[in-house]
């Protein structure tokens, strides 16, 4: 089959992971028989150079035009690139934040995964370890306390601000079919996260959440306190498979989990609306530092390709070819610089895409 992939490679190391990823997806075409059509869309950095603006309304045709869209990343170094003299809204990141609405993305999906070869970068003891983990996030991303009313004034020569924290059934319920469908397609268990003892909009979370759990009777589901949540991720992180959660819960327990896998460039993740249609990307950001030497990892981005496979083009066989090709890399070895190990052999960014496409 044909699938469009729109494709923003973006800044930085951007272009150089994007490439690999690619290499990857043709290495799946050419062994289960699809075609991946790329469109190269401006954003970030990338579209201010050409068009002064870090978005325009073509890219985001383009972007609508595609199944799905695979991204680098996007951004400069923040304190020399001239992206950053720029008025906020006409910066790179300002791109991605217009993407998103434009889009209508509001189920922000991240795996932490820590692969038992790669245990030396996780901080948590080898007991807690054990083999390595593999959760998800499922944080919802376009409602709650940051898209709230906000405000500050001043009572009686005392500044006071407020910030709202506001859900409608409606919002709570698309985010969780979308979290109860992706356990289905994985150890089938959901932990829905709130603060149910305390938040009227988590009381109204967890009734909403038991609703929807009816129609997905093979999965278990449970609820946790958000606070205890907190905790049982470094406690025992084999316990989660999908952790569904609202805007700052999942916004705070995401980076945690990606902390205690240790490997920055290793973290896919997806963003989705109601449609099949995903914005996929790693975790990381564009890394100036590294762009242009061919040593960054583009692993995260070759996991956020095989997210795309599975969520958006229903490819579970291929998107696993991806993962399996990842865990044997890793078993024969082979490391970039950010996740090498004694005894193991370092290579380049194109040389680990070569490796994983031989492997698919
Ligand atoms: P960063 O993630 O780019 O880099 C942090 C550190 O991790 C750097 O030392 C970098 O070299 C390293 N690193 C990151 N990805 C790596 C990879 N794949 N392989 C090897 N090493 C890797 O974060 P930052 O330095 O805070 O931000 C740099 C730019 O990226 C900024 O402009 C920021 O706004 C942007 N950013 C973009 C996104 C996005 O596009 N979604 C996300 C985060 C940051």
């Amino acid at each position: 089959m044909n699938y469009k992939v729109g494709v923003i490679s973006g800044d930085g190391i951007g272009p150089e992971i994007v490439n690999e990823a690619k290499k990857v997806l043709d290495a799946v075409g050419a062994k289960f028989g699809h075609k991946f059509e790329y469109t190269e869309i401006l954003m970030g950095g990338a579209s201010i150079d050409v068009h002064g603006v870090p978005l325009t309304e073509e890219a985001i045709k383009a972007a609508k035009e595609s199944d799905a869209v695979l991204m680098g990343s996007i951004g400069g170094d923040t304190t020399t690139s001239p992206w950053y003299k720029l008025p906020p809204d006409l910066r790179p990141e300002a791109g991605l934040l217009k993407i998103r609405k434009a889009l209508n993305l509001f189920a922000n999906v991240r795996p932490a995964v820590l692969y038992k070869e790669l245990k030396g970068a996780c901080p948590l003891k080898d007991e807690v370890i054990g083999d390595g983990f593999d959760m998800v996030i499922m944080r919802e991303l376009t409602g709650g306390l940051y898209f709230g009313e906000r405000k500050t004034v001043e009572e009686n020569g005392v500044l006071k601000a407020y910030d709202s924290l506001t859900y409608d059934e409606n919002e709570i319920r698309r985010i969780a079919i979308r979290g109860f469908d992706i356990a289905m397609k994985r150890n089938k268990k959901v932990t829905s996260v709130d603060k149910a003892n305390v938040l009227d909009s988590s009381r109204l979370w967890r009734k909403v959440v038991e609703e929807v759990a009816k129609d997905y009777p093979e999965v278990t589901y449970e609820h946790m306190l958000v606070d205890n949540c907190a905790m049982q991720l470094v406690k025992n992180p084999r316990q989660f498979d999908v952790i569904l959660t609202e805007n700052m819960f999942g916004d705070i327990l995401s980076d945690e989990a990606s902390m205690v896998t240790g490997s920055i460039g290793m973290l896919s993740s997806a963003s989705l609306n109601e449609t099949k249609f995903g914005l996929y990307e790693p975790s990381h950001g564009s890394a100036p530092d590294i762009a242009g030497k061919n040593i960054a990892n583009p692993i995260a981005t070759i996991l956020s390709a095989a997210m795309m496979l599975r969520f958006s083009f229903d490819l579970s066989e291929e998107a696993d070819a991806v993962e399996n090709a990842v865990k044997k890399v890793l078993a024969d070895g082979y490391r970039t610089v950010d996740i090498m190990a004694d005894g193991c052999k370092q290579v380049g960014c194109d040389k680990m895409g070569d490796l994983l496409a031989e492997r698919i």
